[in-house]
């Protein structure tokens, strides 16, 4: 398989690969992953890891396949803690009561799409394929967070919304938080409508560097480069804010792609734990 990353590295543990970005991986206080589409047991259009549990995969094959990403990335499958995810850009904080929902226990948090916590061995599990994974690291309050990021959460601005969350939960600095923007569909391959373009443009940033009108009437959208922004407005520096060049719909053999398999699809997580 053809890949290549200057940010990002591919790591592959007992058959099963998995994305870390260089960046984080030096953090030792951190654990971090974002899945790909291999190693797991799934079939059909699952094939092979699906991390989605409301796409009509049978439900054990999702927790195996939860069980065999922990193994291979070294987080205890007990602490894992999911967000529902519709598209709001609710943030939750989560501690040990909350391990196992959304993976094991049912799901509690509705329209929740970005969780932050300060303890130890709670691993925040956030889902995309093509959706922006957004990870938050605070090494001094020492706090993390992560969301979901897609285009109404991206100018519902969610990012912003965790940063704010974490200030005011762990009086985080924004200056000491490290972002990492994971795989998501690039400015190549995410082509959008005028209304959804409008969108954007009301955000208030240099729009230009993220919104690329085409012949067709259509738009490009940069989602990375808005959610860079988006960041960087909450106060984040922009050396802190790490940035994947992995765009998922031009590596769908390597990780899911909604727009790719045209919807037919399992879908991708990523997973952040303070050790
Ligand atoms: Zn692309």
């Amino acid at each position: 398989m053809f890949f290549t990353s200057k940010t990002m590295k591919l790591n592959i543990n007992d058959a099963v690969a998995y994305l870390t970005f260089n960046k984080l991986d030096e953090i030792s206080s951190i654990k971090h992953a974002f899945s790909t589409r291999l190693g797991g047991v799934s079939c059909g259009e699952f094939k092979s890891m699906n991390m989605s549990f409301n796409r009509g995969d049978k439900e054990e094959n999702v927790v195996e396949n939860y069980k065999r990403l922990c193994c291979a990335v070294g987080v205890n499958f007990e602490d894992l803690v999911a967000s529902a995810q519709d598209h709001h850009t609710f943030v939750r904080r989560v501690t040990s009561k909350e391990k196992g929902v959304g993976i094991y226990k049912p799901r509690d948090m509705e329209s929740v799409d970005a969780l932050v916590t300060n303890e130890r061995k709670v691993a925040l599990v956030t889902y995309f394929a093509d959706c922006t994974p957004l990870l938050f690291v605070d090494p001094s309050a020492k706090a993390i967070g992560a969301a979901h990021a897609g285009w109404r959460g991206t100018v519902g601005r969610i990012g912003a919304e965790t940063v704010r969350k974490m200030r005011e939960e762990f009086s985080s600095n924004p200056k000491n938080i490290i972002a990492a923007i994971g795989p998501a569909i690039n400015k190549c391959c995410y082509e959008v409508d005028e209304p959804v373009a409008q969108k954007f443009k009301e955000l208030n940033l240099d729009d230009s560097k993220f919104v690329f009108p085409k012949e067709n009437g259509k738009y490009m959208i940069d989602l990375i480069e808005t959610n860079r922004q988006i960041l960087m407005s909450a106060g984040i520096p922009s050396e802190n804010i790490y940035i994947s060049d992995i765009c998922t719909r031009c590596n769908c053999d390597l990780v899911w792609s909604h727009r790719a398999t045209g919807g037919k699809r399992g879908g991708m997580c990523a997973v952040l734990q303070l050790a």
